[in-house]
């Protein structure tokens, strides 16, 4: 039985007053007992802040981590899949669209980022999905399966990694494919993760929705064969929001 998990992504978003206020929002929120996990993703200026305040139901993540095999040393600017776990993260966000395309992030590039936080003991949340150029062009199911094949690591398992179907025209546009076309995807993606990783792994590891989740359709979205959880941006910066769309899992 997987375990949905419902995650925001808050992208370079939130100064120390605002984003502390609103990880103790989703902290307060997700008091008790849930029968889903949530993960909030904040930018790199808050992980440690948030990763130390008191215990809380919520798992954290970061948005990216370093390509260096390395765990320290002279590379300016990056943060290592160590460090991030030391901060308190459980999780790291890898392969997003936004570094794919801002920072002409590969696959090649996307699986050692993974393979990094793997062996820091992160949960590698591996981002794949196909722009709107490959969708007319019919081309998605074959650029999602590549994306597969060569940016998430032949030791992933159920445990230490997430995959994250993000259509590239759904995210930030309020657009999102039909219900229909998601089921496609997904039980495509397991079908992939399966050649790759074998059946037993594939039928447990989640495979997240993510492009324009809202309070309004994410039980839709949810509801969905083989969709375990959602990955949200915009929504995810407002409480109300956020948990209007967690809530819809209660
Ligand atoms: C995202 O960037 O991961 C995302 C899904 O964004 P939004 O929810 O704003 O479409």
């Amino acid at each position: 039985m997987r375990r949905k998990l419902i995650a925001g992504n808050w992208k370079m978003n939130g100064l120390k007053e605002e984003g502390l206020k609103l990880a103790k929002a989703v902290a307060e929120k997700c008091r008790g007992n849930l029968s889903f996990d949530v993960l909030i993703c904040p930018p790199m200026n808050l992980l440690g802040l948030i990763g130390n305040q008191e215990h809380t139901n919520v798992l954290l993540g970061a948005q990216d981590v370093a390509e260096t095999t390395k765990t320290a040393g002279a590379f300016t600017g990056d943060v290592s899949a160590e460090m991030v776990k030391d901060l308190g993260a459980a999780c790291a966000i890898v392969g997003h669209s936004e570094r794919r395309t801002l920072h002409h992030e590969t696959n090649a590039v996307v699986c050692q980022k993974a393979q990094n936080a793997i062996q820091a003991g992160l949960t590698a949340v591996i981002c794949i999905g196909e722009t709107e150029a490959e969708r007319d062009n019919n081309q998605a199911l074959e650029v999602v399966a590549r994306q597969i094949k060569e940016s998430v690591p032949t030791n992933a398992t159920a445990e230490n990694c997430v995959i994250a179907y993000e259509p590239v025209w759904a995210i930030g546009t309020g657009k999102t494919p039909t219900t229909n076309d998601v089921a496609q995807m997904h039980a495509a993606i397991r079908h992939e993760l399966a050649t790759l990783l074998g059946s037993q792994t594939a039928d447990n590891m989640r495979i997240l929705y993510g492009g324009s989740v809202k309070p309004t359709n994410a039980k839709e979205l949810l509801a969905v064969e083989n969709v375990d959880g959602a990955l949200i941006g915009g929504a995810s910066l407002k409480i109300d929001d956020f948990w209007g769309i967690a809530s819809t899992q209660l």
